[in-house]
């Protein structure tokens, strides 16, 4: 019997001191070098940031996100969802940890589908935190939509030769290499007939057109490249799993990356409804606190519900995947919680932007940027209409039309059946 809510002592402890240690070692990193999370350590920043990575490892924490077969620790989905949720608090402590996105995603399938080779050249140093790396799928007409890409890759002697542009491939100017799709085989359709390359990003030929900026990021701090790959050349030993399996290798990765998004969330807003729960109780206005005023009560108990509701969703995800070890099987749900991820960030860190008053708008909270990462978070890897009817349409896998007219649950029909059911004891009753 396997019902439990408790963690481990050991694994709690661990758990502790990675709170402490984000709150007091890392969370000021975020506003020391607020836009260099992706850039590779150099100088002073390696000086202040690489003793910290040693501490995460000494104390067996560093990339949880992988089991020892493929190079991390072993936690599995669970521990890692409790691990990621104190990380979720700070930009920084994904990387200080060894498991942010997107290098989670493609550290999974590089070691899923790598050849020893591309493990040895792109898995090793991603897992020793020395590079970063960049997914390139979405292009400028279509991202939703895998059957609008058009980049290709055609073969030419014993290389593959690329062209095409793709749009929104974060950290791309710092990556040491792309892991890019392209058509490999048009006739064989979108989804059999796409191949992924692992592409150094120093290649002739791959030409950044512009890093695109989040809204309110400051000039310099664009990560999401538009990428123009112009006749862009790489040997057979490029292709990642064998041609036509890119949309299978595709869905290896969004699987993770969504639900470790998912977790790093629970940080976030559980930092929003700290805060409004701060604030409520600070500040006094018409003759009481504002954890007084109804309204105020209201939208503290219903950030704690919301909170607590998506985050079982989120740990049972994660136990199943523990469970199954095939995301596959747990699709509708991690859809759904990639479906309910930016309405749960949203509305706690609105409801704690609005108690906060006018100070709430302004760049001297964190709350702003919350609710435009809640935006992101119903985008990035798919929209979130896209998931819902993912879940819509498994949850309808497991139901099946009727053949009557009236529905199963008609009461007429049903009262008649119950009524003949237990005709022998109703006697003159009925
Ligand atoms: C911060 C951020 C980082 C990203 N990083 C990467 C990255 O590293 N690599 C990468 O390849 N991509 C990345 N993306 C791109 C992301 O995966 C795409 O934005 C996403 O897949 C949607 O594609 P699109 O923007 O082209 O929107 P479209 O496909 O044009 O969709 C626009 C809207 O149309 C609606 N819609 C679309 N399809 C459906 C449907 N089937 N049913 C109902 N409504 C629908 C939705 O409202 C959707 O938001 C990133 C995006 C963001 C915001």
């Amino acid at each position: 019997m396997a019902w439990d809510f408790e963690t481990d002592p050991d694994y709690q402890a661990k758990l502790d001191w990675a709170d402490e240690f984000v709150r007091t070692e890392v969370e000021p990193l975020d506003l020391v070098w607020p836009h260099e999370q992706f850039v590779p350590l150099t100088g002073k920043r390696r000086a202040a940031i690489a003793p910290l990575k040693q501490r995460v490892r000494e104390q067996g924490l560093w990339a949880t996100h992988l089991g020892p077969d493929l190079g991390g620790q072993g936690h599995g989905q669970v521990k890692l969802a409790l691990l990621n949720e104190i990380l979720g608090r700070c930009s920084w402590a994904p990387i200080v940890f060894g498991c942010q996105a997107p290098d989670t995603g493609n550290a999974e399938i590089l070691a899923h589908y790598g050849t020893p080779e591309q493990k040895e050249r792109y898995l090793r140093p991603l897992l020793d935190g020395e590079l970063f790396s960049c997914y390139s799928m979405t292009e400028p007409q279509a991202g939703a939509d895998p059957r609008q890409f058009t980049t290709t890759a055609v073969r030419d002697g014993d290389d593959w030769v690329l062209e095409g542009r793709k749009y929104f491939s974060s950290n791309a100017r710092t990556a040491a290499f792309s892991i890019v799709m392209a058509i490999t085989d048009p006739a064989a359709g979108a989804y059999k007939g796409m191949s992924m390359f692992l592409v150094p990003t120093d290649t002739p030929g791959i030409e950044i057109e512009r890093d695109v900026r989040l809204y309110g990021e400051p000039e310099a701090a664009g990560q999401h490249a538009l990428i123009h790959y112009s006749g862009v050349r790489v040997p057979d030993s490029a292709l990642l799993g064998g041609a036509g399996q890119a949309f299978v290798i595709a869905q290896t990765r969004l699987g993770g990356g969504r639900i470790h998004h998912a977790m790093r969330t629970i940080g976030l807003a559980q930092k929003a409804l700290d805060m409004l729960c701060e604030r409520a109780l600070s500040r006094e206005t018409a003759g009481s606190s504002l954890a007084e005023k109804q309204f105020v009560q209201g939208y503290i108990a219903d950030s704690w519900a919301q909170l607590a509701q998506f985050r079982l969703l989120v740990l049972h995800t994660a136990w199943k995947i523990d469970k199954h070890n095939d995301y596959r099987k747990v699709r509708k749900d991690i859809a759904a919680v990639k479906a309910v991820m930016p309405t749960v960030l949203h509305d706690i860190a609105w409801r704690s932007m609005q108690v906060h008053g006018a100070l709430g708008v302004t760049d001297e909270v964190p709350l702003m940027k919350m609710i435009t990462g809640a935006a992101v978070m119903g985008l990035a890897d798919g929209p979130t209409e896209v998931h819902k009817t993912t879940v819509a349409r498994q949850v309808l896998c497991d139901h099946s039309a009727t053949e009557e007219l009236w529905p199963t649950e008609w009461l007429p029909r049903k009262r008649e059946a119950a009524l003949a059911q237990y005709a022998d004891f109703l006697g003159d009753e009925r």
